[in-house]
């Protein structure tokens, strides 16, 4: 026995027939039978069948372009299939510090970005008419000491005087109406965001990209990528395929295939666990509004019930250096029982990882390099975002107007010496995580 399995053993967090897997796709049924081969020839050919992909080949394909989706792995096998299923905006910098960055105009105009994909996607869901319990429940994102309280409350007010976004705060007083706890220091509540089942809303695209003609196929890695006069060639592990134009959409999972975009985003594990189905009258004392939350944690936990109500889907980033499921399964549940100190008479179900992609400066990046288009960056919150921009990059290539976002022209940067391995994360997370606990300990022992 390894230690690593012994420590999953021994683990009396691990329910019987616990899962190294994303509780999404648990109970899914297995997708359409997809072409075994790609086709040679194409007018779009599509790297990674995510969110970003998917919605990009159903733009092209109804906009009369043969379209080509290849996936490494099985469709879907990415982050799109793996995440927390909350739906925000993804714009990560407040206006004032983006203002600064690139003038008060730009900034409202990318800020506005994360506003319509969240829109965008709910129109997307409805008009394709794909069940994935999207739920406009709102976001509770919650103060885990009383000076990010502060903060919070001063954001708040900013956002509805200067942006129009509704959000109000709650304080610790009035906390348990919104979640049932007593670990934070009041939050801010977002009404708008919304949740969803990641895999259930993958499946609606993968169907409406196959409906509207689009070539998928799976377990296709494509290694190189070359430039002719006419357009692209990319060597794939099922042979060659020509195309005119080429979108790569693989986030979290960029390679050396396009080392341009490789050295712009920093690949970042995240780590989720499922509680086993709990009683009724605990998730509702836990959840009484159905929020998905947040934290103002700089290593940030990420948590919700699962559409049902029956159980916990709680993520976040537990270890310094990258870590296995069964490893991070026991210190994220320990994390979540100093949260909830009820649930550690129950246990988990399922735990699972995937990367996201950050940027060096904290947003989404769309563009074309060398004539290769791509859409990636979306820094841990890309469900809208990842789909709206990914839609985007279709119209582009078909030459809609409508094609353009704020985001298009943005420099894409990255640091010298960096090719793509974060050498530097395990000490920064390290020093992150020690300082949101040092902050949390702090506050807490000033309340005793
Ligand atoms: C644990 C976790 C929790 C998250 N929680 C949230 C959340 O609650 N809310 C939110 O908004 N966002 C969340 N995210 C982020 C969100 O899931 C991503 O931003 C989004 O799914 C990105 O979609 P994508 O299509 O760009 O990339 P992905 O879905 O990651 O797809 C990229 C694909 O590219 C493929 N690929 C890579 N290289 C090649 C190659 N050479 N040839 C062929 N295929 C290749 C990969 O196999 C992969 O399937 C989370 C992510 C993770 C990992």
């Amino acid at each position: 026995m390894t230690a690593n399995s012994r420590s999953l053993t021994e683990c009396s967090a691990l329910k019987s027939g616990f899962k190294e897997s994303s509780y999404w796709v648990g109970d899914l049924l297995p997708p359409t039978v997809l072409p075994e081969d790609p086709l040679k020839s194409v007018d779009v050919a599509i790297v990674g069948s995510g969110y970003t992909g998917l919605n990009a080949a159903i733009e092209t394909v109804r906009g009369g372009r043969s379209t080509l989706v290849l996936d490494a792995e099985n469709p879907g096998w990415g982050c799109s299939t793996r995440n927390g299923g909350q739906v925000s905006t993804s714009i990560k910098p407040s206006l004032e510090k983006l203002t600064a960055r690139v003038g008060e105009q730009r900034a409202r105009a990318i800020r506005k970005e994360g506003e319509t994909a969240l829109s965008w996607i709910e129109e997307r869901i409805l008009r394709e008419a794909i069940h994935c319990d999207f739920n406009r429940s709102g976001r509770f994102h919650a103060a885990h000491t009383p000076r990010h309280y502060e903060y919070l409350t001063r954001d708040a007010d900013k956002l509805s005087k200067f942006e129009n976004i509704e959000s109000y705060a709650v304080s610790k007083d009035n906390q348990r109406q919104e979640l049932g706890t007593d670990a934070y220091f009041g939050g801010v509540v977002f009404p708008r965001h919304a949740s969803l089942d990641p895999a259930k809303y993958h499946r609606g695209l993968l169907e409406a990209a196959i409906n509207s003609g689009a070539h998928i196929t799976g377990n296709c890695a494509v290694q190189k990528i070359e430039k002719q006069p006419d357009g692209f060639v990319l060597s794939t592990i099922k042979g060659t395929v020509k195309a005119r134009n080429v979108i790569v959409a693989t986030n979290g999972y960029t390679s050396g295939l396009t080392p341009w975009q490789q050295r712009r985003v920093i690949p970042i594990g995240s780590y989720v666990i499922a509680t086993e189905p709990l009683p009724t009258d605990l998730m509702d004392a836990l959840f009484p509004k159905n929020r998905s939350v947040s934290d103002t944690c700089k290593v940030v936990y990420y948590y919700r019930p699962s559409p049902d109500r029956k159980r916990i889907i709680f993520g976040g980033r537990v270890s310094a250096s990258e870590t296995d499921p069964r490893i991070s399964a026991p210190k994220l549940y320990a994390d979540m029982c100093r949260i909830f100190p009820e649930l550690s008479s129950y246990q988990i179900s399922h735990s699972w990882s995937g990367n996201v992609a950050y940027t060096f400066d904290e947003l989404a990046h769309i563009g074309c390099h060398d004539g290769i288009h791509y859409a990636m960056g979306y820094c841990g919150s890309g469900i809208s975002m990842a789909s709206y921009l990914g839609m985007r990059i279709g119209q582009k290539i078909l030459g809609k107007a409508a094609g353009k976002t704020a985001f298009d022209d943005l420099p894409f940067t990255t640091r010298p010496f960096y090719r793509g391995n974060p050498w530097f994360l395990p000490a920064t997370v390290a020093w992150y995580r020690w300082r949101d606990k040092m902050q949390c300990n702090r506050a807490m022992n000033q309340l005793n």
